[in-house]
C-alpha cells in the first residue's frame, strides 16, 4: 500500500493536496535522482538500525517475526534488496503501481471553519474583483512572461471548484451572456420540441459583439434561469457547459486568462482561483 501523510492547518489542506499530487506527477514523469535514492536509502537504513538499538523495539520486532514464522534474516534480506534498488527500478515500480488520479484522500479537521476562507459572498466578490482589476491584469501579464506549470494551476482550480456549489450561486447565468453556436440552437430547439424559427424568435437575440445569444433580462438574467437552476441543463449551450473555463475550456489556460479579469468580479470560482494562483506563483500584489 502506498501512503502519504501530512499535517497542516485546515485552510492549507487544498495546497497540501495540490503539492502532493504535483510532486507525485513529477516523480512519475522524471523519477528520482541517484542522490535522492542514496539519501533515502541511508535514512531508511539508519532508522532501522536506531530501532534495533532500542531493546524494547528489538524484542517487539523479534517477537513479531517469530509469531509469523520469520527470523531476523528476513530483515537482512529486505535491507539487502532495498540497498540494491536502482532509481530506474523504483520508477518502473511506481509507474506500474501508482496512478495519481486514483488516489483516495482522507482529511480530518475543522474544514467548516477553513471553508470560510473561500469567499462566496457575491457582493464582496464584486467589490474585490473590481478593486483587483489592475492587480489581476498585471497577474495575467505575469503568467505570460513567466514559466508556470499549467497542470499545477489546473489542480488548484479543481480544488476551488470542489469547495463551491454552483447551485448556491447561479450568478454567471444572471450576469453573463450565453453565446450560441449553430449546434446549440439545434440542440435546444429539439430539447424544447420547437421548430427552429420559433425557438430563435422566442429565446434568442443578436448581439453586436457576440452574435447570437440567449435572451436575457437585466435583472433576472438568462431566459432559462429559474432560481439558481438552469431549466435546460441537459441541453445547455457549450459555452455554459465548461463555465467558468478555469479547469477546462477552449485553448490554453494562458489564452483564457484574459476573460478571468471580468469573471473574477462575479464568479466565486474564478475569484478564489485567481487569488490561490497568485499565492502559488508568489505574485506580489504591489507593483514594482
Ligand atoms: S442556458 Fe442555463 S446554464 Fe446557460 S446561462 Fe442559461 S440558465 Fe445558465
Ligand atoms: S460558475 Fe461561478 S458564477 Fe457560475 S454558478 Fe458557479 S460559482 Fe457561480
Amino acid at each position: 500500500m502506498f501512503m502519504v501523510f501530512a499535517i497542516c492547518a485546515p485552510q492549507n489542506a487544498v495546497k497540501v493536496e495540490v503539492a502532493v499530487k504535483d510532486e507525485l506527477t513529477q516523480i512519475l514523469e522524471k523519477g528520482y535522482t541517484d542522490a535522492e535514492v542514496a539519501a533515502a536509502k541511508k535514512s531508511w537504513m539508519q532508522s532501522r538500525q536506531v530501532s534495533r538499538a532500542n531493546d524494547t523495539e528489538l524484542v517487539g520486532r523479534m517477537a513479531g517475526q517469530r509469531y509469523i514464522g520469520r527470523t531476523m534474516a528476513f530483515d537482512q534480506q529486505l535491507e539487502d534488496k532495498v540497498a540494491a534498488l536502482t532509481p530506474a527500478q523504483i520508477l518502473a515500480a511506481m509507474k506500474k503501481h501508482l496512478d495519481v488520479s486514483q488516489l483516495s484522500i482522507y482529511k480530518a479537521g475543522d474544514f467548516a471553519k477553513a471553508a470560510k476562507i473561500v469567499l462566496t459572498d457575491l457582493i464582496q466578490i464584486k467589490r474585490l474583483g473590481e478593486q483587483k482589476r489592475g492587480e489581476n491584469e498585471r497577474f495575467r501579464k505575469h503568467l505570460k512572461t513567466h514559466n508556470f506549470v499549467e497542470r499545477k494551476l489546473r489542480h488548484i482550480a479543481e480544488e476551488v471548484e470542489g469547495q463551491i456549489n454552483c447551485l448556491d450561486c447561479g450568478n454567471c447565468c444572471r450576469v453573463a451572456t450565453a453565446k450560441l453556436a449553430q449546434r446549440d440552437v439545434e440542440k435546444l430547439a429539439k430539447y424544447l420540441g420547437l421548430p427552429l424559427p420559433k425557438f430563435l424568435r422566442e429565446y434568442t437575440e443578436l448581439s453586436e459583439e457576440e452574435g447570437r445569444i440567449l435572451k436575457r433580462d437585466e435583472e433576472k438574467g438568462c431566459v432559462f434561469l429559474s432560481g439558481n437552476e438552469c431549466t435546460v441543463y441537459d441541453a445547455r449551450p457549450g459555452s455554459c457547459e465548461d463555465f467558468p473555463h478555469v479547469v477546462r475550456g477552449a485553448g490554453s489556460l494562458q489564452s483564457r486568462v484574459w476573460a478571468f479579469i471580468d469573471r473574477a468580479c462575479y464568479c466565486p470560482i474564478v475569484y478564489n482561483t485567481m487569488e490561490a494562483w497568485k499565492v502559488n506563483q508568489k505574485f506580489s500584489p504591489i507593483p514594482k
